[in-house]
């Protein structure tokens, strides 16, 4: 049971909560302060880790960003199908460090945009607050050979690496006994991140990584992921609570890279697909989803397939989903509309900084692109539809 003082002192939070949703009425994003308010009542009256499994998971719209999980300093949850779970409840200290980092109930005392963008990002057009963009790649043939795009995530990752900028990075890979099923890694050295490079479309659980990084006391980390997980590490680096492990992620994380997202699918619904299409997921070299499903298999074929047999595959929780370009990312990444290069969004210092190294050193080669060029212009548009499309009917709602 909650002493007087401690229920006070969460009310006063979720009034101050309350007061940004009303500031923010106009903002698109009002709607999740709306509903991170009215969570927030169950959390006066429930510990933290009943809150993550009854109000997030339970209302179906838990990303499954990880965030939870990675700050969580009793190691309560355990993460199963891209949800976590509280296996060792009687370990919660009622820190609400997972709650705060939660990107789906906004309920962190700090405005996350302020504190995770800098005065470079003065523009918005439509894919969130940036500083520059450009249409970039890498000038390795081993990296734009293994990589989804123009191999720039993993070109600026190689490069931070072999310069000392970090120690090691946080992406995704994949095990031999499920080639197209992703898992967290943390890597250290250029071949690894060339053995990651390349985008897998169903979920990878990218910040679980997080947890080793801060076992193993990795000085200069860099993460990347896509947007939901960008997001979730910037509440967790941003949580109020004064606990160590959220103070670590604040000071040891140097850049974070986003991918662009539009959706992912189930891993279930993936290989039912490949049934459809009479593909042998074993036989699959490399998936990309330009519009098309273009699948690149082994022996080289390329098998071109409409997306639209794909997309009922969608994961649920994607469908709550309002953020397409990363935008609280350092440097956000996709290929939406090109061939051969990455879309580049600089949106920090510490990006533009880790970015003009890269250019600088013949790293990365660049070009200017506009927003009249079509990439562009899609991309804004594919935003816009993000933003725009309403919520999924929540499974329970304001059970209080
Ligand atoms: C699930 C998913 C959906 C995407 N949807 C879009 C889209 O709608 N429009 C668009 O323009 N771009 C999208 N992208 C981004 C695009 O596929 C490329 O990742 C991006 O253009 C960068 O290309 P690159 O060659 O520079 O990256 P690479 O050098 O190939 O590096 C890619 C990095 O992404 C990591 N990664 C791979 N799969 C995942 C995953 N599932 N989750 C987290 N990290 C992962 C890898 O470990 C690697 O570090 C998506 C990417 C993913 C993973
Ligand atoms: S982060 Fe804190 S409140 Fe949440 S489960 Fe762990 S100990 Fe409990
Ligand atoms: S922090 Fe992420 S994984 Fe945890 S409940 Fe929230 S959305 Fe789900
Ligand atoms: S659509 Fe959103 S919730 Fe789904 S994987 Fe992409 S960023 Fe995460």
């Amino acid at each position: 049971m909650r002493s007087t003082q401690e229920i006070l002192k969460k009310l006063e939070r979720i009034e101050r909560q309350y007061l940004l949703s009303m500031r923010n009425a106009e903002d698109q994003k009002a709607v999740s302060y709306y509903y991170g308010w009215h969570h927030a009542l169950e959390w006066v009256r429930k510990r933290g880790d009943q809150v993550i499994v009854d109000e997030v998971v339970g209302t179906g719209r838990c990303s499954g960003c990880a965030a939870c999980v990675a700050i969580c300093p009793t190691n309560v949850f355990d993460y199963v199908e891209d949800r976590p779970i509280n296996t060792r409840l009687n370990l919660c200290i009622d820190c609400d460090l997972c709650v705060e980092s939660c990107p789906e109930l906004h309920l962190s005392d700090v405005d996350v945009e302020m504190k995770s963008l800098d005065s470079f990002a003065a523009y918005d057009n439509g894919f969130g607050r940036y500083g520059a963009v450009y249409l970039t790649r890498s000038t390795r043939e081993d990296i734009l050979k293994k990589s989804q795009d123009g191999g720039t995530v993993s070109a600026l990752l190689v490069h931070c690496l072999e310069k000392k900028l970090i120690d090691a990075a946080v992406v995704s890979t994949t095990t031999p006994e499920k080639p197209l099923y992703p898992v967290a890694k943390l890597v250290f050295s250029a071949e690894e991140v060339l053995e990651c490079a390349g985008s897998r479309y169903t979920y990878a659980p990218n910040l679980l990584a997080l947890r080793e990084a801060y076992e193993r006391g990795v000085e200069k980390l860099a993460v990347v992921g896509v947007p939901c997980q960008i997001d979730g590490l910037r509440y967790l680096q941003h949580s109020t609570p004064d606990i160590e492990v959220a103070k670590w992620y604040e000071k040891h994380v140097v850049f974070s890279i986003g991918l662009f997202c539009s959706e992912v699918f189930t891993y279930q619904g993936l290989m039912k697909y490949f049934e459809e299409v009479n593909v042998n997921p074993l036989e699959v070299d490399k998936l990309n989803i330009k519009g098309k499903v273009i699948i690149t298999l082994k022996n080289g074929q390329e098998v071109i397939k409409p997306l639209k047999q794909l997309h009922k595959y969608e994961r649920p929780a994607c469908r709550f989903c309002k953020d397409y370009a990363a935008e609280l990312a350092d440097i956000a990444c996709g290929g939406l509309a090109t061939k051969g290069w990455t879309i580049t969004v600089i949106r920090t210092r510490p990006g533009l900084s880790i970015f003009e190294n890269a250019v600088n050193t013949g790293v990365l080669e660049m070009k200017p692109i506009s927003l009249e060029d079509e990439p562009m212009k899609l991309l804004r548009k594919l935003c816009q539809n993000k933003r725009e499309r309403p919520n999924p009917p929540l499974k329970t709602l304001f059970n209080v």
